[in-house]
């Protein structure tokens, strides 16, 4: 599949990485839009959050365990953000199933 996420966890695309087990691949966001922006990925491909059901939503939980050891790895003490843009009307731009993590400043409000 050509998947740019997958061939990142595959390691055929170089990426920063932050953070790995057997089921989560977390890297640096290449275009930062806060001072710390760090995508967290299923190893496995889902394409949005819209792919997530009953039989593979164990990993989007780990994943959800997974964010506060970043936050915390990164000091991110004063919070963070977590989103996930799903579809074009929240412009995705890489189908593969991607929470970021913003941080570093105090936020925009702004989401929409
Ligand atoms: P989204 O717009 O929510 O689909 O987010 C996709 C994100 O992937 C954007 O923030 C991009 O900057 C980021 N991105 C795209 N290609 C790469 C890459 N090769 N390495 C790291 N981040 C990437
Ligand atoms: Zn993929």
């Amino acid at each position: 599949m050509d998947c740019i996420f997958c061939k990142i966890v595959a390691g055929e695309i170089p990426s920063t990485t932050v953070y790995e087990d057997e089921l989560v691949y977390a890297f640096r966001d290449i275009n930062p839009m806060a001072p710390t922006h760090i995508l967290v990925i299923p190893k496995e491909h889902l394409g949005s959050v819209n792919d997530i059901t009953p039989y593979n939503s164990a990993v989007v939980a780990h994943i959800f365990e997974v964010i506060p050891q970043i936050a915390a790895a990164e000091n991110l003490t004063g919070g963070y953000r977590v989103v996930s843009n799903c579809g074009q009307d929240a412009g995705q731009t890489v189908h593969h199933l991607h929470f970021h993590i913003l941080g570093g400043k105090e936020l925009s409000l702004q989401m929409a």
